[in-house]
């Protein structure tokens, strides 16, 4: 991915995103090359995933059901009451069938950039992170002890969002995507086993 691209993309998310879901864009993306420069991570790729990720959000709720039915792109239960979600499922299609993203890394995170997936790649973790952390973002619990640990400890970051968005889900059980429950179980699981290993 070259620079003139990187820089097309940005332009196409100007035009084709509400003003303040591309300040959200532009903020996930600075957001995640920075936590890439921590990491270790592909600076490029996570600038580029950041700008895509919330790509397909322009599309309203009827639009994007018959966008999946007419791509055969499965629909889960939740997503059929919560048609919001799909954004991540369409929006990695449009990643790579409109704006010819190659890389499979890329796609993966726009693709669980919502619920996350046991198993995450760094980009994969650096995308789901980098979305609750931007600089836009005000109200989250824990905002800015999450904001310092994405730095220090990315897996803590992270499983510190699922439970947050876990208990915030509560008082609306349908809005929950078992996905990210199985993602926060797995997470759970793998700092214990960590911490088992240690002793
Ligand atoms: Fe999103
Ligand atoms: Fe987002």
């Amino acid at each position: 991915m070259k620079n003139t691209d990187i820089r097309k993309i940005r332009k196409s998310m100007e035009k084709s995103l509400e003003e303040k879901r591309y300040e959200h864009t532009l903020g996930v993306a600075y957001t995640a090359a920075a936590l890439a420069m921590c990491h270790g991570a592909s600076v490029e790729s996570a600038e580029l995933a950041g700008l895509l990720h919330d790509c397909a959000k322009g599309m309203d709720e009827e639009k994007s059901i018959s966008f999946c039915e007419k791509h055969h792109i499965g629909i889960t239960d939740v997503e059929r009451r919560k048609p919001q979600l799909l954004h991540a499922k369409v929006g990695s299609f449009l990643a790579m069938n409109t704006y010819k993203v190659r890389d499979k890394d890329v796609i993966n995170a726009i693709l669980n950039h919502t619920t996350g997936r046991p198993g995450m790649s760094l980009l994969e973790k650096i995308i789901f992170v980098a979305d609750y952390i931007e600089p836009g973002r005000k109200q989250a619990p824990h905002l800015a002890e999450i904001r310092r640990l994405a730095f220090q400890n990315l897996d803590n970051a992270l499983q510190q969002i699922l439970e947050d968005t876990i208990l915030y889900l509560r008082d609306f059980p349908d809005d929950i995507d078992p996905m990210t429950e199985k993602t926060l179980e797995y997470y759970r699981k793998e700092k214990m086993d960590k911490e088992k290993s240690e002793v």
